[in-house]
């Protein structure tokens, strides 16, 4: 984290010294201390970016968990650290000057808890997009990368799904604040000239997996002996996008946004290949040496029955190239799964 000097003056517009620090062509990346930001935080540093990382640590999930996340991240003095919540417009108005980009991945993530309260995911998904966009428009932050989702494809029947594919049916209220925020972003470009690159993310996984996903949370159980929650008959597939391939599709964007002069576009990212929610409980056992124990449950309302992800766009326009196989995503999930305190890993 950036280290500041005792002898720095405190600076007179109300900013921290720690923010005062901070050089041009800076990156704002908002939801830091998550899975995917704090992966991406490293990758960023490590190419020399300066990066402001914005964080609510928010207990979706274990706050302490995202504290380990940022450890690397910390280490490096590009980064600094922001703690405050997306919405509060003050605190966005407040931050240290130079950024060019926005990376925004901060929200609340999670089908089936949105089910249970879409008023906060509309709140701090919807808003919270809105409050930066606002935050680049009147900073003249020229790029915008938004985490969109595979959820707003709903149960779109054509596979795999295509960007231009119509996604007005979302059937979970995560999903239409997705949507949602794509529009925002499409309205920016629109009315700001602001350069706005949607990346819809394809069931993301791999180490620091969130702890609700059912990979994690299988392995968790697997490894506790429990059983194993399958909703429905284990044929739901998902296109699971190893963590690598999705920093690497986000290097991408970022390397294409900053390349234009306004314009909005939405890329899939995902891996282009499904596997059944059977398939994936096999894998994991398979690799964990142990035999799976099933309780099966009715399907979810808001699942949707299967994501794949047409990447044509990405390959073509972002140089975007997913090389990760599933059973290699899996051994490298364990590896970082199984040096993991086992009271971290239950979600709220
Ligand atoms: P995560 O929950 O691990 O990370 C999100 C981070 O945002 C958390 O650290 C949380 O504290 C922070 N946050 C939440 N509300 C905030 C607020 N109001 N202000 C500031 N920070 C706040 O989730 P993730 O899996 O890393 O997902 C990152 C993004 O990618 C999210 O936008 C998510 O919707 C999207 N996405 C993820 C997946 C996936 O498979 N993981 C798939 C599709 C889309």
């Amino acid at each position: 984290m950036n280290a500041v000097p005792r002898s720095l003056p405190a600076p007179r517009d109300g900013r921290t010294k720690e923010q005062s620090m901070v050089k041009s062509g800076t990156i704002l990346l908002t939801g830091v201390a998550g899975f995917i930001g704090s992966h991406l935080a490293e990758r960023l540093l490590e190419q020399g970016e300066e990066v402001v990382g914005l964080d609510l640590f928010d207990d979706f999930y274990d706050p302490r968990i995202k504290e380990g996340n940022l450890t690397r991240a910390r280490e490096h003095d590009r980064f600094t650290l922001v703690r405050g919540d997306i919405r509060d417009r003050g605190l966005l108005a407040g931050l240290p000057g130079s950024i060019d980009t926005v990376i925004h991945l901060a929200a609340r993530a999670g089908v089936r808890p949105s089910i249970e309260d879409p008023v906060l995911y509309a709140d701090v998904n919807i808003q919270g997009t809105a409050a930066l966009l606002e935050f680049a428009r009147r900073r003249e932050v020229p790029t915008f990368l938004f985490a969109s989702s595979s959820s707003v494809y709903g149960n779109n029947e054509r596979v795999p799904f295509h960007e231009d594919d119509r996604v007005d049916h979302p059937i979970s209220p995560y999903a239409a604040t997705k949507k949602a925020g794509e529009l925002l972003c499409h309205t920016a470009t629109h009315l700001d000239g602001i350069t706005c690159v949607a990346l819809r993310f394809f069931t993301v996984y791999g180490p620091r997996q969130r702890p609700d996903l059912a990979i994690h949370k299988f392995a968790r159980l697997l490894a506790s002996g429990e059983k194993i929650p399958m909703y429905g008959d284990g044929s739901t597939e998902r296109d699971y996008t190893y963590i690598d391939d999705i920093l690497q599709g986000v290097e991408g964007a970022l390397r294409y946004g900053r390349g234009r002069t306004g314009g909005f576009q939405i890329f899939n990212l995902g891996e282009s290949r499904t596997i059944r929610l059977s398939e994936m409980i096999q894998v994991l056992a398979e690799e964990m040496e142990l035999t799976p124990r099933i309780r099966r449950l009715p399907a979810q309302p808001g699942d949707v029955l299967r994501t794949y992800a047409d990447i044509t766009r990405a390959r073509e326009l972002l140089g975007y190239r997913p090389v990760v196989g599933f059973r290699e995503g899996i051994r490298s999930f364990l590896q970082w799964f199984e040096h993991q305190p086992g009271n971290l890993g239950a979600p709220r």
